[in-house]
């Protein structure tokens, strides 16, 4: 388990399409374990892999204390809209007023390959649908309405 580097907006890696995952290795687990090592310690509530360099469809999200890694993800159906404030670890301090589906269904695979459909709300469905958008090489700035802003760098409880 490690910490690594998290890329930032403006590098290119952010803006490329990640790859597919056709089966489960394990240097690819020991990758998912940095993630969430990764995002905890930035105080993150998800990561997707290209945010540490790896053009690879795997994304990990936790908002509430329960983790998801969710490999080849794929949103199954939307319903309705919500509006709020977003932010990303590539875009520090900053943070923008973004439209997303108020419902989702999502299916995935997990660390073990294990397939899984999760049915999500509000800030769970929105930070599935951001990190699968980076998995697409879009950043939220590129969905924002209006201005970024600057959010104080603490805890939000
Ligand atoms: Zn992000």
């Amino acid at each position: 388990m490690a910490i690594r580097k998290i890329r930032q907006l403006g590098d290119d890696i952010l803006r490329k399409k990640c790859r597919e995952v056709p089966e489960m290795t394990p240097k690819l687990q020991e990758l998912i374990g940095d993630m969430y090592d990764t995002m905890y310690e930035a105080e993150g509530v998800g990561l997707a892999a290209p945010q540490v360099g790896i053009l690879k469809r795997i994304v990990v999200i936790d908002v509430d204390g329960t983790p998801y890694t969710m490999v080849n993800p794929k949103i199954l159906e939307t319903r309705d809209t919500e509006t709020a404030s977003e932010g990303c670890l590539s875009v520090p301090g900053k943070a923008g007023e973004v439209t997303r589906p108020a419902h989702v269904r999502a299916e995935a695979w997990d660390e073990n390959m294990e397939y899984y459909v999760v049915e999500a709300d509000g800030y769970l469905a929105r930070a599935i649908c951001h990190e699968i958008d980076h998995l697409e090489g879009i950043v939220y700035v590129d969905k924002v309405e209006g201005e970024l802003y600057d959010v104080e760098m603490e805890d939000e409880e």
